[in-house]
């Protein structure tokens, strides 16, 4: 091979998981490759228009996956520098202690992780610090310990978020300000990068203000010269040595031709789903089920968490702005009536017009969709799902990626939702309009629900676990395929169990806890 195409660390994919580990690695001199499937999210004033990202799917990948009966499944993903991260809500939550060791759900056992949060806690910090997260140490009462505070204060609610979190404070609860990844400076908004605006959360950032793995990580990782990135490389297949224990070729479709490159070391960060398919898709007589699947756990336990948005129309207008500020995991553990961990509660960015003519949730007679969302709380309640080894991903005959899933743990969401309405049932009076602000505006109490469909595979993760046994898991605790000595993978593939808060803090920090190991073995 080209000496040109030979370097020390080959990376695949550039989201939370590829991007940070780009960053790390940059500053060590090494000569780094970055290969990304997709191109720069074009800077154009769609990024920020709910029609042309919700309704119109942008920027969404256009590719059809299949899901367990051949259906064609559509996923809400995203192919750009930067992942998923160019897209997300910024809502970054380090799992709680706990959920690193085994849990008893409902549904069944959330396993334990082979490491335990002290491990990851010094990443967690390191993570925060590189993402800008705002927020307050131990105002969540499930907030695990911490060795720094949170790099920059919380973001502040608007009045509406603010009512709501009072009288949630009123009814015993704990409220918190969600941990946030945005360039905020509240203190001076002259100089604040961050404009907080209605389209944040599923949209790119016109202003690069988000903390994006493109932005934060792999911009800067490409002013060290030693750092290659080749965008619109899409890596097809990875090519063992004779033995089978390293991989000696990355075969890439670029510009309608395949390109080969080699790597001492080669990361895999291509997302849960397509990590699991690369390796799948790299079958060879040395690794017959795919690379690193002596175990066969290669694309299995894939999950997603149980999520839904709900909607609490209520009688007060919500002229909120910037929603995604209030979070509540009063119930992440159970409850006094249910002893099985529920999940946690927040907001999706707050929801207009065009995005729920995307959604479409059952309109309620007599309304129109402007009207729901003038007057509409919009939460997203997220629960655990369980790692069973038949929510997998496999490929077809083609080598399409087929996703079969089966819902679980599902009465943990059901006893949230029932929790959240009960909660909402109880409001206060509001200063302002004199009528309890969250009662429904023509009926008593209107919620409108939706869980998220297989095809939103935002949280997706999983299907690479990491583990102490070769015979349960691919990756051992360094996230090296535990049957070949120079791969990696430090995407949300290596989750054994999934807690139930958003997973790109998670991610983050273990690429940057993979990235010291990398270090000392590049040395
Ligand atoms: C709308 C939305 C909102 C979200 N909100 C939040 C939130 O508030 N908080 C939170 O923590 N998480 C959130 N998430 C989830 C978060 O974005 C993901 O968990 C995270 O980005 C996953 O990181 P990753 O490295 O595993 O994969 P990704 O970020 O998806 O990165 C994978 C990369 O690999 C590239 N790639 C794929 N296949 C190949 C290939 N064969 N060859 C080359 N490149 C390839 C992709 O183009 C992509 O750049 C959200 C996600 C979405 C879509
Ligand atoms: S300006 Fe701020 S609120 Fe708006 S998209 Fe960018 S980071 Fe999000």
């Amino acid at each position: 091979m080209a000496r040109e195409n030979q370097f020390e660390v080959i990376i695949i994919g550039t989201g939370a998981g590829g991007g940070t580990l780009a960053h790390k690695l940059a500053p060590s001199g090494k000569r780094i490759l970055v290969l990304e499937r997709g191109g720069y999210v074009p800077r154009e004033k769609d990024n920020w228009s709910t029609k042309a990202v919700n309704l119109e799917g942008k920027y969404q990948t256009k590719e059809v996956w299949r899901d367990k009966d051949g259906k064609p499944l559509h996923p809400h993903t995203n192919y750009y520098v930067g992942g998923n991260t160019k897209f997300y809500g910024a809502a970054l939550f380090r799992l709680r202690k706990e959920d690193f060791s085994e849990i008893k759900h409902h549904g069944g056992i959330s396993p334990a992780w082979p490491i335990a949060y002290e491990d990851m806690e010094p990443y967690y910090s390191r993570a925060e610090q590189l993402y800008h997260v705002h927020g307050v140490r131990a105002e969540d009462p499930t907030d695990p310990p911490a060795s720094a505070p949170y790099p920059y204060p919380p973001v502040s609610h608007e009045p509406r978020i603010q009512h709501l979190s009072d009288d949630f404070a009123r009814l015993g609860l704990q409220p918190f300000h969600t941990p946030l990844g945005v360039m905020l400076n509240e203190q001076d908004r002259h100089k604040s990068r961050c404009i907080r605006c209605e389209t944040c959360d599923g949209h790119p950032c016109l202003v690069d203000a988000k903390s994006d793995a493109q932005v934060l990580c792999v911009d800067p990782a490409l002013e060290h010269r030693n750092v290659t990135l080749l965008t619109h490389a899409h890596v097809l297949r990875l090519g063992t040595s004779p033995s089978g224990r390293e991989v000696t070729r990355v075969s890439v479709q670029r510009n309608g031709a395949t390109e080969e490159y080699s790597g001492n070391i080669v990361v895999v960060s291509c997302g849960a789903i397509n990590s699991a398919a690369l390796l799948l898709r790299s079958a060879n007589d040395k690794h017959p089920r795919g690379l690193a699947n002596g175990s066969d756990v290669v694309g299995r336990h894939y999950m997603g968490h149980v999520n839904s948005v709900l909607m609490a129309i209520s009688k007060c207008p919500n002229p909120t702005i910037f929603q995604k500020t209030l979070s509540v995991n009063d119930f992440y553990f159970g409850s006094k009536e249910w002893n099985h961990p529920m999940g946690h509660i927040s907001f999706v960015g707050k929801l207009d017009r065009d995005t729920l003519r995307a959604g479409a949730p059952a309109i309620a007679p007599g309304f129109t969709l402007e009207l729901m969302a003038h007057h509409s709380l919009d939460f997203w309640l997220t629960s655990e799902d369980l790692p069973d080894p038949d929510n997998r991903v496999t490929l077809d005959g083609e080598g399409n990626i087929v996703l079969a899933y089966t819902p679980n743990n599902e009465e943990a969401h059901k006893r949230l939702t029932a929790k959240l309405k009960e909660l909402m049932q109880q409001q206060t009076k509001c200063a302002e309009h004199g009528h309890e602000c969250h009662v429904g505006l023509f009926a008593r109490n209107l919620f409108i629900g939706q869980q998220i469909p297989l095809a939103g595979v935002a949280h997706q993760n999983g299907t690479i676990r990491f583990g102490r046994d070769p015979k349960t898991s691919a990756l051992d605790v360094n996230c090296k395929a535990h049957e070949l000595d120079n791969l990696y993978v430090v995407d949300a593939s290596f989750f054994p169990s999934s807690g139930a808060v958003n997973p790109g803090l998670t991610i983050m920090a273990n690429a940057l806890r993979v990235g010291d190991h990398l270090l000392e073995r590049l040395r």
